[in-house]
């Protein structure tokens, strides 16, 4: 990137296409630059104006380009080109087109040890790159593993925004993430470290292995209390056709103390990842992930969001027919209006996730 923020109009360069997915205060469009046809995923982030609530704060857009403009690696989205406007920064950011790692594998018949290991082999070079960096991402979560395309299975990292970097002598504490993904030390408020996010992969893991979510609670409060209680196990029904190697694996994340849990290196280094005798790697191949449960958690998962939606869309319904029976049908009131209804969109769909702003 020569200078970071471009001015001129972004419709200039790119031609916008179809929404690619959307988040907290961002809407995700996949765009082409008009000279060389080359295809991107633009992030539209919508800035924060005055004291209000509605979108991301200019120092979080900041810290997200700065950590992405560290970036140069084959598992971690690589960001091309920002442009800043008055309402939004846009991210012009590497397309990845395959899809979320997990709906992908929900469509298998059935996945090896071996294949399940090797995705997460790449989740972890990815997070080698960071850590190295000292980066820490700490919303490493299934929405935010991704696949480049359909046909390489090459992983993806993407989604920055909480990410942050962290010197040993900074006292970086936040409660931020998604619920089911976060270590102890984010859920007590006590300092966040690279090994953060080593807990999320102890989760994505456990999730990938046998399709249950081990932390997850009926209530936020069960759940909080099952993460610092470190209540979980590897329940037979579930686990019956896993390998100790990968239970192992497993269990050097789900450590209290974040300085004794399993750093990147440690488990780039573990023999689920890495065999270093013939009997790890024919345990690893003889042993497969749980995938009817696996199919029937992502089933549910996707139940669940359209539940959201739908009661969303209810909510939005509600919301207009109050709004036409009291107010005098100006324009400036429909506009505002408008913009009310967007807040609430973003907020009611990304309700697992919280940071201290919302
Ligand atoms: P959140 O509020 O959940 O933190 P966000 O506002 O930071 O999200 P992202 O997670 O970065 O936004 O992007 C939202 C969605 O857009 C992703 O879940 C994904 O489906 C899609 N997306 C993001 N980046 C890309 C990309 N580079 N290529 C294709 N799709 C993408």
């Amino acid at each position: 990137m020569d200078s970071v923020f471009k001015l001129e109009p972004f419709e200039d360069n790119y031609e916008v296409g179809e929404d690619l997915g959307s988040g907290h205060f961002a809407v995700v469009r996949k765009c082409i630059h008009r000279k060389t046809r080359q295809a991107f995923a633009a992030k539209f982030i919508r800035k924060r104006r005055g004291g209000g609530r509605k979108g991301a704060k200019m120092e979080d857009i900041v810290k997200e380009i700065n950590v992405l403009r560290c970036m140069n690696h084959p598992n971690v989205i690589s960001l091309h080109e920002v442009y800043d406007t008055k309402q939004e920064v846009i991210l012009v950011l590497e397309l990845v087109s395959g899809g979320e790692l997990f709906d992908y594998i929900s469509e298998k018949e059935a996945l090896s040890e071996e294949e399940a290991s090797a995705f997460i082999k790449q989740i972890l070079e990815g997070l080698k790159h960071l850590h190295d960096n000292s980066i820490v991402h700490l919303d490493l979560k299934p929405e935010n593993i991704m696949l480049l395309d359909r046909t390489s299975t090459k992983i993806k990292l993407i989604d920055f925004g909480l990410a942050r970097k962290i010197n040993d002598k900074d006292d970086v504490r936040a409660m931020m993430g998604t619920a089911e993904f976060i270590a102890p030390e984010v859920v007590s408020f006590e300092p966040l470290s690279l090994a953060t996010d080593m807990w999320s992969v102890g989760v994505i893991t456990y999730i990938l292995l046998s399709g249950s979510s081990p932390f997850l609670g009926e209530t936020l409060q069960e759940t909080y209390h099952n993460i610092t209680a470190l209540n979980f196990d590897f329940d037979h029904d579930l686990f019956q056709n896993t390998s100790d190697l990968a239970k192992d694996f497993i269990k050097r994340l789900f450590i209290k103390n974040p300085r004794k849990r399993g750093s990147v290196n440690d488990c780039l280094n573990h023999p689920w990842i890495k065999p270093s005798e013939p009997r790890e790697a024919i345990a690893r191949r003889s042993a497969m992930i749980n995938i009817d449960n696996f199919k029937s958690f992502m089933a549910r998962k996707r139940w669940k969001q359209s539940m959201r939606v739908v009661s969303l869309c209810n909510r939005l319904t509600k919301s207009i027919q109050l709004r036409k029976s009291t107010d005098t049908l100006s324009s400036r009131n429909t506009l505002s209006s408008r913009n009310n209804l967007d807040e609430e969109t973003t907020e009611e769909v990304n309700c697992g996730a919280w940071s201290p702003s919302s």
